[in-house]
């Protein structure tokens, strides 16, 4: 029997506010513990929370992004459960009336081959069920022998929490979402979402059913995926072992599971009999939250290009396909920085290879961004025509490029300075060729005795004479016409 996946998502992301969720503390990530709390924050009691509107309007941009319908009225409502760091004994969420719902995103999707690249795909739409705003917790490090230290500078941090329908038919599709989803997020400019500092955390729920079959498998829940990677393998590694425990005649159990990098595995962290049950009501402290048409508005005016339009355009306006389309839309100033390429050299094609290739090889290696490097799309727009010209053959523009990371001089002048021009004149290539036949009697023997492939070596040893710099086109027939007398 097949089986498929029913895969569905619930992601947090920290918004990019100055200030907390409901009190005037900052947000700032690497502050020094406990330096940013106040009474509202902390909990103490008859401290009154104050909604803070940038993080409203933030979560309004974020849903219109994504599709959603926005509720003009939600209600915000406590979310009790004890733990050390939540010292309200209590979270402000949104629970019945969330600030938007019924949103619907489009992904650029498809399998991968061994080395990442797509081999099928297509954009598909997963629906998202709802987005509502809430505030985070504080932080419990349990690293100090038994004792347990408590970071309160991140409680009340502004969250928005997106809840996506069971629309994932694979690990793979799963990815697509939440990769898409960040640069969304990044690109409308409401959050980091960098993973390591913890402002996107992702749950994943997922159940099995034979294929064909409408009705959903018993689900399971992982939680606290830090990393893509791990969200994936968590997918994969719970999806075989709950085929197993249906093909063995067992029961998937109902229950929350941790995934263990380290192991490649997931473990039962709680069955159902232990789940919370949170007694959600309405927070009595706070008003409705009322949002005006004006900021719903404003917000849709203001809305860029989003990645899936930009991933469209690309493929469309510059024929690129969908791994280039993907990869040079992975951030604005990808994006930005390859049209401008594209603009000033009008070779899409080839600032897509220089840019995906050579140059980001040597941007992760320094750790240096795209708009940081001392490469500007001008250079890569003259190198491109420098190699089209056949003034420099594809093997020294690599030698050039380099240069260009390290000094930022224009390639022009680095093919002078050092002398890097091509050589296509026959003048100056055929005493080179005469040289290299003079020096080399067995070889050329052997050639004219019928062994062609040696033609290799001769193209070798004038490629070294001249530092790699003879023109190929003229190098062979030059070489082939000496070699016949
Ligand atoms: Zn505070």
């Amino acid at each position: 029997m097949e089986f498929e996946p029913v895969i569905g998502l619930e992601i947090h992301v920290q918004l990019k506010t100055k200030s907390k969720m409901f009190c005037s503390c900052s947000t700032e990530f690497n502050a020094p513990p406990n330096s940013n709390v106040c009474p509202v924050c902390l909990g103490l009691p008859g401290a009154l929370p104050v909604v803070n509107k940038e993080a409203v309007l933030m979560g309004i941009k974020a849903a219109i992004a994504l599709g959603c319908k926005i509720n003009l009225t939600s209600i915000f409502a406590r979310k009790n459960y004890f733990y050390p760091d939540l010292p309200k004994g209590y979270q402000i969420s949104q629970f019945d009336k969330p600030l938007a719902e019924n949103g619907e995103v489009e992904v650029l999707t498809g399998e991968r081959n061994k080395d990442g690249n797509i081999i099928y795909n297509k954009f598909k739409k997963f629906r998202i069920t709802r987005i509502h705003l809430e505030e985070d917790s504080g932080k419990s490090i349990h690293d100090k022998g038994d004792s347990t230290l408590l970071n309160f500078n991140r409680s009340g941090v502004p969250l928005i929490e997106i809840v996506s329908e069971p629309d994932f038919r694979s690990s793979q599709e799963a990815y697509d979402y939440l990769v898409h989803l960040k640069r969304t997020l990044q690109y409308i400019g409401v959050s980091d979402c960098n993973m390591e500092e913890g402002s996107l955390r992702c749950d994943a729920n997922v159940s099995v059913r034979p294929k064909g079959e409408e009705k959903f498998g018993t689900k399971t829940e992982i939680k606290n995926l830090n990393s893509f990677r791990f969200l994936q393998k968590a997918l994969d590694y719970e999806i075989k072992r709950q085929i197993k425990v249906i093909e063995s005649g067992g029961k998937v159990v109902q229950e929350t599971r941790l995934y263990d990098s380290s192991r490649d595995m997931t473990f039962v962290m709680r069955s159902k009999e232990e789940a919370h049950d949170y007694r959600y009501f309405p927070e009595p402290d706070l008003l409705p939250l009322v949002v005006e048409k004006e900021w719903i508005e404003k917000s849709r005016r203001e809305l860029v290009e989003l990645p899936h339009q930009k991933q469209k355009r690309f493929i469309e306006e510059y024929k690129l396909n969908f791994n280039e389309a993907l990869f040079l839309t992975d951030t604005v100033k990808v994006a930005d920085f390859f049209e401008e390429c594209v603009k000033l050299s009008g070779d899409s094609k080839g600032c897509a290879n220089w840019i995906m290739g050579d140059f980001t090889a040597l941007l992760k290696k320094e750790k240096v961004e795209i708009d940081k490097s001392k490469i500007t799309p001008n250079h890569i727009s003259k190198l491109l025509k420098l190699i089209k010209s056949g003034n420099i053959s594809g093997k020294i523009a690599k030698t050039v490029f380099e240069e260009m990371f390290k000094s930022g001089k224009d390639p022009e002048k680095i093919v002078k300075e050092k002398g890097l021009s091509q050589i296509t004149s026959e003048e100056e290539l055929l005493p080179i060729i005469k040289k290299v036949i003079e020096e080399n009697p067995k070889q050329v023997a052997a050639y004219k005795g019928g062994k062609e492939k040696l033609i290799g070596f001769f193209v070798g040893q004038v490629m070294k004479e001249t530092k790699g710099r003879a023109n190929p086109q003229l190098l062979n027939d030059l070489l082939k016409k000496e070699l016949k007398k």
